[in-house]
């Protein structure tokens, strides 16, 4: 059976400088002529691949709007199909009034992401690509950009590629082994297996080591702002989000909720909570602001823990301390334009930052200690980056499959028993890419996309 033309408005809605239809199959350009009436009298039909033309879209008899008609032909175009775009002016009512000309004229509403689906199931891209697709539209930083469009390029895919090579060439090397047991072949020995199967497992732990730095530069890092009262942990988050959204007041105390807000410091996006104070209160609605900056404590990914540098650390201040984790605490030594009181010598083991957030001094340190801490700053934006879940835990049970491998083998088991480890580590991983995977499972990728994508 032909596959079903699809069409959608392939621009966001809303107002805007141009609106794109684009139609998709088999009738594409042939639904497009019988909307479309170039200024020259030209068919679209007549056009070679990436051609345009400038005329009018009609709708019963009537010209809805100018626009520029533009070719591609299989298999040269997005999906890998005759593709016909549309571009209108880019308003919310007249770019559903070409599509509404469109679907009159034969297509079907594309559904959430079937473009791409279509380019998947062409051989355009393969599902790793596809997905960044999605997080190319996303991304919300320069880095972000270049990561998803590391993976769009293939990226990615070349590092699982180089896997699923190493085990394919160790599943072949079983077979040939059980085939010709006696041949005195170099390839044919245990340390070989060995030496491919430790490969495979390191290629696949690097990669896997990659998704949670990836995850925190698209996310961004849920920070907590802890410290206790008048230490300067309001202005520290208004010099970050460069507005006055705390409440900045000598009375201590005056912080009482969480308030939180997305900023973006250099390439590093935090999602920040300012905390009420932290001391031993009598005072019930404080109370409860020092309960939720504990318990922020223990939800955050990092902490900035803000001490004033400039008096000696107190009873309150040492309390904190053991509060926090250095693996995830930075030190901010804040009010360092009032003098020096402490010494980095009294937080060993943590990294300390000294600031003045009043004078907005210290910062491209604090984002430079905030790069390292988070690990974005040994993140390589051009390379290989696993950038979903169901990336991650796909590579991780392929991982495991590989290290079962290891194990059987090290441990004088069968190549049989060993290669059925190898082979189930290979159906991870092409569930991964795409390489066979079920429609479930495709359709639960690009179910998350949206229309006309
Ligand atoms: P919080 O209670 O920890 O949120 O502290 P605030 O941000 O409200 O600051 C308490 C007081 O310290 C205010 O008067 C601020 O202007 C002042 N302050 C904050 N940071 C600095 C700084 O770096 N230097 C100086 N000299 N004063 C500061």
């Amino acid at each position: 059976m032909a596959e079903r033309t699809i069409a959608a408005i392939s621009t966001p809605s809303g107002e805007g400088g141009i609106g794109v239809i684009r139609i998709s199959g088999s009738e594409a350009i042939r639904i497009a002529d019988r909307v479309f009436k170039s200024a020259s009298g030209k068919e679209l039909t007549a056009l070679s691949g990436y051609s345009a033309l400038f005329g009018h879209v009609i709708h019963n008899d009537e010209i809805v709007d100018e626009a520029v008609a533009t070719v591609f032909l299989a298999p040269k175009s997005y999906t890998g199909e005759d593709v016909c775009e549309l571009s209108c002016h880019g308003g919310g009512y007249v770019t559903k009034a070409v599509l509404r000309a469109v679907l009159s004229a034969g297509a079907t509403l594309a559904q959430p992401g079937e473009f791409t689906k279509r380019a998947f199931l062409n051989g355009k891209l393969d599902l790793t690509e596809a997905e960044s697709v999605m997080g190319l539209i996303a991304a919300k930083s320069r880095e972000e950009l270049r990561l998803q469009l590391a993976a769009k390029m293939g990226r990615t895919s070349k590092e699982i590629a180089d896997i699923e090579s190493t085990l394919l060439e160790l599943s072949a090397d079983f077979a040939a082994y059980s085939d010709f047991p006696d041949e005195d072949l170099e390839e044919l020995s245990p340390e070989n297996f060995s030496r491919l199967l430790k490969k495979a497992r390191q290629g696949l732990e690097g990669l896997i080591s990659t998704y949670d730095s990836g995850r925190v530069l698209r996310e961004g890092i849920k920070t907590a702002i802890v410290g206790k009262p008048n230490v300067g942990k309001s202005t520290l988050m208004n010099l970050l989000s460069k507005e006055e959204r705390s409440i900045v007041t000598d009375v201590a105390g005056t912080t009482r909720d969480v308030i939180e807000n997305t900023v973006n410091i250099g390439s590093i996006t935090l999602i920040l909570a300012d905390t009420a104070g932290i001391r031993a209160t009598e005072d019930l609605v404080e109370e409860v602001g020092v309960r939720l900056a504990k318990d922020r404590i223990g939800s955050s990914q990092l902490t900035l823990a803000v001490f004033d540098c400039s008096s000696p650390l107190d009873a309150d201040d040492r309390d904190i301390l053991t509060l926090l984790d250095p693996a995830t605490t930075l030190v901010v030594l804040n009010k360092s334009d009032k003098g020096q009181m402490v010494s980095e010598a009294d937080f060993t083991d943590f990294t300390t930052v000294l600031i003045s957030a009043k004078q907005g001094s210290g910062a491209d340190e604090l984002e430079k200690a905030i790069a390292n801490i988070s690990g974005i700053s040994r993140l390589d934006p051009a390379a290989a980056v696993l950038l979903s879940e169901r990336q991650r835990d796909l590579a991780t049970q392929a991982l495991s499959a590989a290290v079962e491998a290891e194990n059987l083998l090290n441990a004088g088991y069968t190549l049989d028993a060993v290669g059925v480890c190898v082979d189930e580590a290979l159906t991870h991983l092409y569930t991964l890419d795409g390489k066979r995977v079920t429609n479930e499972v495709a359709d639960e990728v690009f179910r998350r996309f949206c229309v006309g994508k």
